[in-house]
């Protein structure tokens, strides 16, 4: 049976009588309303629509109707190692990837892992996906990661890193410039971000890279809050330097002291949450719990498939149970119960939409369903499934019920990509193909016994504790918590 291909290019598509979640400042939920689009953008919402000549009729009856979902920081290039790392800790993942092993990454490896999770994040509803892809040795597989996202008809952020080499030597290198010249070119579907993370070393020797950003007007996207790796140092000199900015994004914001929070709030960034990897690889406890009380804004994140599926719905509910928890377990440490929980459903389906849009400074055109915004929709609806039914609480639904194989359609810049539960216009076996190359290879260069071992790799003693970047010797106990 072959794929569906998009015979509606270039038509109106209209979503007939779905609950559609508005998650507009006000969370709206609407009850059998119509959304109706029109190139690339919301034309209405309302039931009962008129709609053009030859609009796509899609039934939504039974079904929810919601904004794309925006994952701001995700390693697609690891995506050919799917689930190799299921039980890693973080500390084996930076020997797998950083020490020995991500050198090895050919452009070709980090084409077929950026094809592979591109078309898993449309497949799960997933809209927009910051490629946080700090694999890029050369800018030759940097081309090879923008080739694989524009080969894939999702919105997609590339975050370029390169954690082989110092933040300021890469982001100076005069390939880095022509790179950006040649491929960021302001195109709607591809944004830009600088992707590097900051030691703590008083040195503060990453301060080129981020006056290479803030020269091309560019986002920098920073793992800060990683037990071991990054502190509350490199936050402090960050904004001592005046590099805290509206659009910096913080990955994971575990294990910070409040004067890190403080300093996040004041200078109106975001933090890009990614529980279930905080939860298993041990960056600190996940911190949604912390960022609601400083007021920080938050967006939700699934890291890498090397261990988890890039997935919202996994991160909704995770994060809820995180927060949860938590708020349990202090209640309980003061003998007291918790009769309402702080964190809400409607709370984190916010996080998964909005936030994200707001995070990557689009919350003017995406991350709502709002007329004139862009096209980026979700149609959870399976009238297969018996968890489909009843819809009592639809933002409690999306959150705790719903899940990947429940997203029926999905629309990117008002083009369908997924229809009747089925992506468009893919073709998997290629796809599996290409992975299956870039697998044998580094099995190949690994051997089997190294390839085996790598699944719980040993740990050289020097690096347990000290940060895992392999272009500096600056070591610190201030990443190990408070
Ligand atoms: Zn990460």
């Amino acid at each position: 049976m072959s794929q569906p291909t998009n015979d509606t290019a270039g038509r109106p598509v209209v979503l007939r009588g779905g609950t559609v979640l508005t998650v507009d400042a006000t969370r709206q939920v609407l009850a059998g309303h119509d959304v109706l689009v029109v190139g690339d953008r919301i034309a209405a919402v309302g039931p009962d629509l008129a709609v053009p000549d030859g609009t796509v009729e899609i039934d939504a009856t039974g079904g929810i109707v919601m904004p794309g979902m925006i994952d701001t920081h995700r390693h697609l290039w690891q995506t050919a190692m799917r689930g190799y790392g299921a039980d890693w800790t973080l500390t084996q993942y930076f020997v797998w990837y950083y020490l020995e092993w991500g050198k090895i990454f050919r452009p070709a490896d980090v084409y077929a892992g950026n094809l592979l999770g591109a078309w898993e994040a449309l497949d799960a509803g997933v809209t927009t996906t910051v490629d946080w892809s700090h694999g890029l040795r050369t800018t030759e597989h940097a081309d090879a990661a923008v080739d694989a996202l524009q080969a894939v008809p999702g919105r997609f952020v590339l975050a370029y890193g390169n954690i082989q080499d110092a933040p300021a030597t890469w982001t100076g290198a005069p390939e880095f410039r022509d790179f950006v010249t040649r491929r960021v070119t302001g195109q709607d579907l591809l944004g830009f971000q600088i992707a590097f993370d900051v030691t703590g070393d008083p040195a503060f020797p990453e301060k080129p890279a981020f006056e290479v950003a803030r020269e091309l007007g560019v986002p920098v996207t920073t793992h800060a809050g990683v037990w071991g790796a990054t502190g509350d140092d490199g936050i402090r000199l960050m904004h001592e330097h005046g590099f805290m900015t509206p659009e910096t994004v913080y990955v994971h914001g575990a294990s910070l002291s409040a004067d890190s929070y403080h300093r996040i709030a004041a200078t109106g960034g975001s933090v890009s949450v990614s529980t279930e990897s905080e939860q298993s690889a041990g960056q600190g406890y996940p911190p949604t719990w912390m960022l609601r009380a400083h007021g920080i804004p938050v967006s939700l994140s699934m890291d890498t498939s090397v261990w988890w599926s890039g997935d919202l719905f996994s991160a909704m509910r995770t994060t809820l149970g995180a927060d949860r928890s938590r708020e349990h377990m202090a209640a309980h440490a003061r003998d007291e119960t918790v009769t309402h929980a702080a964190l809400r459903a409607e709370q984190v389906v916010e996080w998964a939409t909005r936030g994200g849009a707001r995070a990557l400074g689009r919350g003017s055109d995406l991350g709502s369903i709002e007329t004139g915004k862009k096209a980026d929709l979700v149609l959870i609806k399976n009238d297969r499934s018996p968890v489909s039914f009843p819809l009592l609480n639809p933002h409690g639904h999306v959150a705790l019920q719903a899940q990947r194989g429940d997203v029926h359609t999905v629309l990117v810049n008002g083009r369908i990509v997924k229809r009747d539960g089925r992506l468009v216009d893919v073709d998997l076996a290629a796809v599996r193909r290409t992975v299956d190359a870039t697998v044998s290879y580094l099995q190949d260069q690994l051997g089997p016994e190294a390839w085996q071992r790598g699944m719980n790799p040993d740990v050289p003693e020097t690096k347990v504790l000290d940060n895992p970047y392999t272009y500096t010797d600056y070591q610190s106990g201030s990443t190990h918590g408070h």
